[in-house]
C-alpha cells in the first residue's frame, strides 16, 4: 500500500528538511512550534482570531492535507477541517483508508481570515510556521486543498481545476492536489469531481497509476 517517495527531476516543490534528531527532541521541538503559533500576532490576523488553528493528526505522517485557512468553527474549536468542509474531508480519508498515525491536517494560514478571505500578505508572513511544521513532520505526499494552498505548495502549478486529482511532477515531497472540500460543497459537479479525484488519489496511492500525469498540465 505504501509507495516509496521517489527523487525526481521537474519543478522546484516545497522544501522540507531531514527530520531532526530523535523521536523527543522532535516531539519537543513541535510543541515549542505550537506554543509559538498559539501566541503568533505578526500580522493583523492576530489580533481578529478566537485562537491559532495549528494541527491535526498524527506527528510522523506519511500524507499531510493542507488547507488554505480556518474557518469560523475551526476559528472557535482551534483544530483544522472540523466544520462540514471537514466532514467531507474526513469521509475520503475514510474512503482512502488512512489509519490515524498515518495523516496529519493543517492550513497554510494559521489564523481564521475575516469573511473566510485567503490573504496573500499574511500567507506571506505565515509561511515561515508551515516550513517549520513540515521540516518536523516530514511527510512523503503533501495533498494541497484548493487553489491558494496549491500555489503555496508549488508556485508555478496550472490552475486547481487541471491540477487537481493527478500527482505533479517533482519532489520528493510528492504533491497530489484536491479541490477545496469547501467548494465542492457549493457545486454538484465539483461534488462529483472531488469523488473522482480521491479515488484518483487512492489508485495512486495503492501504486495503479503512479505516473499518470495529466496530459495538459
Ligand atoms: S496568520 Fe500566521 S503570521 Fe498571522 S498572526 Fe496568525 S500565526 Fe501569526
Amino acid at each position: 500500500m505504501k509507495p516509496r517517495a521517489r527523487s525526481r527531476s521537474g519543478p522546484r516543490t516545497f522544501p522540507i528538511a531531514q527530520p531532526i534528531g530523535t523521536e523527543a527532541a522532535r516531539r519537543a521541538a513541535w510543541d515549542r512550534l505550537s506554543r509559538e503559533i498559539r501566541r503568533c500576532q505578526l500580522c493583523p490576523l492576530g489580533r481578529t482570531r478566537t485562537q491559532a488553528v495549528v494541527y491535526r493528526g498524527s506527528l510522523a505522517p506519511r500524507i499531510v492535507f493542507v488547507g488554505e485557512a480556518p474557518g469560523a468553527e475551526e476559528d472557535r474549536q482551534g483544530i483544522p477541517f472540523v466544520g462540514r468542509a471537514g466532514q467531507r474531508l474526513d469521509r475520503a480519508i475514510e474512503r482512502l483508508q488512512l489509519s490515524t498515525d498515518e495523516y496529519g491536517v493543517l492550513n497554510v494560514l494559521k489564523c481564521h481570515p475575516p469573511r473566510n478571505r485567503f490573504d496573500p500578505s499574511a500567507a506571506r508572513t505565515c509561511r515561515p510556521y508551515l516550513e517549520r511544521q513540515l521540516a518536523l513532520l516530514a511527510p512523503e505526499i503533501l495533498v494541497p486543498l484548493g487553489r491558494s494552498a496549491l500555489r503555496t505548495l508549488e508556485p508555478g502549478a496550472p490552475a486547481i481545476l487541471l491540477a487537481a486529482g493527478y500527482p505533479r511532477p517533482g519532489g520528493p515531497p510528492r504533491i497530489f492536489p484536491l479541490l477545496h472540500p469547501a467548494a465542492t460543497l457549493r457545486s454538484r459537479r465539483w461534488a462529483e469531481r472531488w469523488d473522482r479525484d480521491v479515488g484518483a488519489l487512492g489508485s495512486w496511492l495503492a501504486g495503479g497509476s503512479k505516473n499518470a500525469y495529466h496530459p495538459t498540465v
